[in-house]
């Protein structure tokens, strides 16, 4: 089942409605929804659907499903079961989403500061971090701070790009993360340009201005093996 992926086109939506068209134990599938599932190192949405009558369906996180674009609400044991067809109103847990947003745009900055191959990622509410194929040596703290800041207060607004996977293909530099290749077969790839800083394939959600993001903190560079140098960050506020 596929679902309208509402988040692509404004990742600023904190509520909606949307009708129930599949559910099991314990995942419900709406025809469309505001959930981002876990993908691309970022965290699932947390969040709240409302059944007409009142009844509160706590959402604890929410994943991919099998077929594309399909999207699992997975729910808090014991909660009540939505009916297929039924309309709920869905919402998010806007402070944690908008802080997996800051960090996440906040990584693509930190990715033009420390240039070298990507091998790994991952976003969480509280911090974030990507793991690099360079020499511990190069990595500063304060430098890939202060650099990573002085982007940032830029303030230059984001946009989000499609392309051909022909023309991807015709721009392999555009691909920074060795882990994580965009997407195919679906005839198009969805990039976000951050305009003289970043341009790289994308599905995750982002802030409209990167001064959104305030600034960050290095919180810590350690060697987690030979080709991951990995470099951990957080809101500095
Ligand atoms: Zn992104």
């Amino acid at each position: 089942m596929t679902t309208e992926l509402l988040f692509r086109t404004d990742a600023y939506l904190k509520t909606a409605s949307a009708q129930v068209v599949a559910v099991d134990e314990r995942s419900i599938e709406l025809d469309r929804t505001i959930f981002y599932p876990t993908g691309g190192g970022q965290a699932g949405d947390t969040g709240v659907l409302l059944r007409g009558n009142g009844e509160r369906i706590a959402v604890v996180d929410t994943r991919k499903g099998e077929a594309i674009d399909s999207v699992l609400h997975i729910a808090a044991a014991a909660t009540p079961q939505p009916e297929p067809g039924e309309t709920l109103t869905l919402n998010i847990d806007w402070q944690r989403r908008y802080a997996l947003m800051r960090l996440h745009t906040a990584l693509h900055v930190l990715s033009c500061v420390i240039v070298a191959p990507v091998t790994g990622g991952n976003i969480s509410p509280d911090k974030a971090r990507l793991d690099f194929d360079i020499d511990m040596r190069l990595l500063d703290a304060e430098r890939i701070e202060r650099e990573t800041n002085a982007l940032i207060a830029r303030g230059v607004e984001t946009e989000t790009v499609w392309i051909t996977d022909e023309e991807l293909d015709a721009r392999p530099e555009l691909v920074k993360t060795m882990s994580v290749q965009p997407p195919r077969g679906a005839g198009r790839v969805r990039l976000l340009r951050i305009p003289g800083i970043d341009l790289q394939p994308c599905g995750g959600t982002h802030v409209r201005n990167i001064a959104e993001i305030g600034g960050i903190r290095v919180l810590k560079i350690r060697s987690e093996g030979k080709r991951n140098k990995r470099v951990e960050i957080a809101l500095a506020s």
